[in-house]
C-alpha cells in the first residue's frame, strides 16, 4: 500500500538506513505491478520502491533494478542462467516435495511454473522460519548460477536455485521461479522501469516537491545518457551521489543505434526532409553492426539490439586493414552484407540477408566456403577519443572517409549515396534496387546522431513501397490455434500483434498462416511449447480473438500484407481510425524472423495508422486519376 501511495515516505518506510534490502520488497512490488493495468500505479509503485532503495541502501539500487527487470547485468551483456524448464521444474519438485506427475498436473491447470510453485510452497508446513532472502544475496546467487560451467554444472546450478527457493516466502517463490526461467511476465517494460528510476533519483536529491516538468526533464536526460551508455553501473552511482549524468561514449560499450522512420513513397519521404539538405544512401540488406575499435586495437562487433557478435572475425580484420594507421579508437555504424567476390579485383555481388545469416555463428575468421562479407560504413560516432554524436552528419561522413583510407571494394566501403538534389531520390531508389539493396535511407546532413531514437532525420524508403503494402510490419505472435489437416501437430494460424509502447500492451492485428516453411512450423511449434505457452490471456493483450493457446511475447516476425482495414476483432490502434474498432492487416504473409529486434521494438499502432492513411490517400489519388 505504501508503495502505491502518492504520499510515500521513504524515511518512515521501516528499514534503517544502510540496512540490506529484503528481496520481499521487490517481489511484493512485482506482484502489485503484475495485477494492475494502470500505468500510473505501475509508475508510482516502481518510483517509490526505487526511492526507498536509494534512501536506505543506494549501492543496492542497480541490483534492485536488475532484479525487477528479471534481467541481470547490463543490457548489452545480460546474464544467462542456462536453466531450462525441466531443471527449474526439478527444483520446484524438490523444494515442495512433490512428484513430477503432481507438478505436471498442476502445471496443466495453472500453466505457469511460478504460480504452481508459489501455491505448493504456501500450503507447505514449515519446521522453522527460513532466514529472509536479501536482494543482494539473491542477485549474487543468480549470478553464481550463470557462472557454473563444466561437468557438474547442472547439479550445481540446481543446488543454488534450490537454496534460494527454500528460503523464499510469499510472492518471492513465484518471481524467483520466473526469473530463473528468464520470463518475468509482470507487464512493465524496461523503458517504464528506467523512467521510474530517473524520477526516483531526482526526488531523492531534490525532495518531494519537484515539479512535473522537472521530472520529465530528468527522464529525458536519463534516457539520453542511457542510450549513449546503456550501463546502469556507469550511470546510477554518479546520479544518486552527485546528481550528474555521464553522457560519454565508452568504446567497447555499444551505443543504442539511431533508427529511421518509415515512409510510404518517394514524394512522402522527400516531404519529410523539408527544406533541409539531405542525402539518399543505399539501404543495404545485411546485418546492422556497430564496430568498436579500442585503443590497443581490440575490435568488437555489436548488433542492432546490443548483442555482441562473435562470428565476424573476417569483418574485423577487413576493418583493421582499412583503418588509418594513426587512428587510435573509433565507433562506426555499418551494415555487414554477404558478398560473392569475382575474380577481378574489387568485383563482387551482394547476397541476400538469408545467405549471410547462414554463416556459422562462432566463426572467428572466414571459414573456407563460408559467405564472405563486405562492410558498408555509413556513420562515425567516435573518432580518436572524441565523441561525434553532436556533430552534423556532413562532418561525421567527412571524418568517416578520412578514418578509412585503405578501404577496398568488396571488403570495406562507404555506403553509396547521391548528392543532395531532391530530383535524384527516385533515381537513387531505382539504382539501389538494381544493386540488390532494399531501398534508400534519406538523411538530413545538418543533424546530429540521435542514439536510441527512431528519428525524423532518417527516413527509410523501401523498394516494397511500390508493391501491395508500402512497408512490412514487425509483429509479435501472442497466441495460436491448433493446425488441421496437413498442419495437424503444428500451431497454425498464429495471432500476431503490434506493441503499443505508451499503453505497454500488445494489440492484435492479424492471424498469420502463410509464408512459413514446414521446418519453420516444426521448430516454432516446439519452441513455443517449450515454456512459452501461458495459461491465460494477460491483461496487457488486447484482442477480441480467442486462440487455443496464448504465448509469452518473445519473438518478432516481419510480416507483409495486402492492405489495412477496420476490424471487428483486432484491436491495433483501436479508437484511432474508428470510434471503437481496431485495424487489421489483410492477407498477411510471414517474411522472416527478426531475432535482432526486442519485442518492445515491434511495430506500434502509429505505424499501422500511418500505413492505413497512406493507403487511403493513394486510393483517393487513384480515383481522382480515374484508375
Ligand atoms: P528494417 O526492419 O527496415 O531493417 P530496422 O527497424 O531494423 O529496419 P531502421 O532504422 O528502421 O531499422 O531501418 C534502417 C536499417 O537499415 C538499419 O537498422 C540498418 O540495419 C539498415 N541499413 C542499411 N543500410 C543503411 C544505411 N545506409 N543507413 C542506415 N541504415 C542502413
Amino acid at each position: 500500500e505504501a508503495l502505491q501511495s502518492d504520499d510515500f515516505d521513504p524515511v518512515g518506510g521501516g528499514l534503517m538506513s544502510g540496512t540490506d534490502l529484503p528481496y520481499l520488497a521487490i517481489a511484493a512490488c512485482m506482484d502489485v505491478i503484475s495485477q494492475t493495468k494502470k500505468r500510473l500505479t505501475i509508475q508510482l509503485v516502481l518510483q517509490n520502491l526505487f526511492l526507498f532503495v536509494a534512501h536506505h541502501s543506494p549501492e543496492e539500487l542497480v541490483l534492485s533494478v536488475e532484479l525487477l527487470l528479471g534481467s541481470l547485468g547490463p543490457e548489452y551483456k545480460t546474464v544467462k542462467f542456462g536453466l531450462g524448464g525441466a531443471s527449474v521444474a526439478n527444483m520446484v519438485c524438490q523444494v515442495c516435495s512433490v512428484t513430477r506427475q503432481v507438478l505436471r498436473n498442476s502445471y496443466k491447470d495453472d500453466g505457469d511454473l511460478g504460480d504452481v510453485a508459489a501455491r505448493f510452497k504456501s500450503s507447505q508446513g514449515l519446521l522453522g522460519k527460513p532466514k529472509p532472502l536479501m536482494a543482494r544475496n539473491v542477485h549474487e546467487k543468480l549470478v553464481m548460477i550463470s557462472r557454473q560451467e563444466g561437468a557438474r554444472s547442472v547439479s550445481k546450478k540446481q543446488e543454488l536455485g534450490i537454496s534460494l527457493l527454500r528460503q523464499a516466502r510469499g510472492p518471492e517463490t513465484k518471481f524467483l521461479v520466473r526469473t530463473m526461467l528468464q520470463c518475468l511476465r509482470i507487464g512493465a517494460n524496461r523503458t517504464s522501469v528506467l523512467q521510474a528510476l530517473a524520477k526516483a533519483a531526482v526526488i531523492h536529491r531534490e525532495g518531494k516537491r519537484v515539479s512535473k516538468e522537472r521530472l520529465e526533464e530528468a527522464v529525458c536526460k536519463f534516457e539520453k545518457a542511457y542510450n549513449i551508455c546503456p550501463s546502469l553501473e556507469s550511470i546510477v552511482p554518479a546520479l544518486i551521489e552527485k546528481g550528474i549524468l555521464p553522457c560519454d561514449i565508452s568504446v567497447g560499450i555499444p551505443i543504442k543505434p539511431m533508427l529511421a522512420k518509415p515512409s510510404t513513397g518517394v514524394e512522402a519521404a522527400v516531404d519529410l526532409m523539408g527544406e533541409e539538405p539531405f542525402i539518399a544512401e543505399y539501404k543495404y540488406d545485411g546485418q546492422r553492426a556497430q564496430m568498436h575499435v579500442e585503443e590497443g586495437g581490440k575490435i568488437t562487433v555489436w548488433s542492432r539490439n546490443l548483442e555482441q557478435k562473435f562470428g565476424f572475425g573476417d569483418a574485423c580484420e577487413q576493418l583493421r586493414e582499412a583503418l588509418d594507421g594513426e587512428c587510435s579508437s573509433i565507433v562506426l555504424d555499418c551494415e555487414i552484407v554477404g558478398v560473392e567476390r569475382g575474380e577481378k579485383a574489387g568485383s563482387f555481388r551482394m547476397l541476400s540477408f538469408q545467405e549471410l545469416s547462414s554463416r556459422p555463428r562462432a566463426a572467428q575468421s572466414q571459414s573456407p566456403g563460408g559467405t564472405a562479407v563486405c562492410i558498408f560504413a555509413f556513420d562515425l560516432m567516435f573518432y580518436n577519443g572524441t565523441s561525434l554524436l553532436d556533430r552534423p552528419l556532413r562532418e561525421r561522413l567527412e571524418l568517416l572517409e578520412k578514418a578509412l583510407p585503405n578501404r577496398r571494394d568488396g571488403f570495406v566501403m562507404l555506403a553509396s549515396k547521391t548528392d543532395e538534389k531532391v530530383t535524384t531520390t527516385r533515381d537513387a531508389l531505382m539504382a539501389s534496387i538494381e544493386a540488390g539493396c532494399e531501398g534508400v535511407m534519406l538523411k538530413q546532413l545538418s543533424k546530429c546522431y540521435e542514439a536510441g531514437r527512431r528519428s525524423d532525420f532518417w527516413i527509410k524508403l523501401k523498394k516494397d513501397y511500390c508493391s501491395d503494402l508500402q512497408d512490412s510490419l514487425d509483429l509479435v505472435p501472442i497466441g495460436a490455434w491448433y493446425g488441421n489437416g496437413r498442419k495437424a501437430g503444428w500451431f497454425s494460424p498464429f495471432l500476431c500483434a503490434v506493441y503499443d509502447r505508451e499503453q505497454e500492451e500488445f494489440q492484435s492485428l492479424c492471424r498469420v498462416m502463410s509464408g512459413f516453411s514446414d521446418e519453420f512450423y516444426t521448430t516454432t511449434t516446439a519452441f513455443f511449447k517449450d515454456g512459452h505457452v501461458i495459461p491465460n490471456k494477460p491483461a496487457y493483450y488486447q484482442t477480441l480473438e480467442s486462440p487455443s493457446v496464448w504465448f509469452d511475447p518473445v519473438v518478432v516476425w516481419e510480416v507483409r500484407g495486402a492492405n489495412i482495414t477496420v476490424s471487428p476483432v483486432h484491436q491495433a490502434a483501436a479508437g484511432r481510425v474508428h470510434d471503437s474498432r481496431g485495424l487489421a492487416l489483410r492477407f498477411p504473409r510471414f517474411v522472416r524472423a527478426r531475432p535482432d529486434k526486442h519485442v518492445e521494438e515491434a511495430s506500434g499502432p502509429d505505424d499501422v495508422v500511418t500505413l492505413y492513411r497512406a493507403e487511403v490517400t493513394t486510393r483517393a489519388g487513384d480515383q481522382q486519376n480515374g484508375e
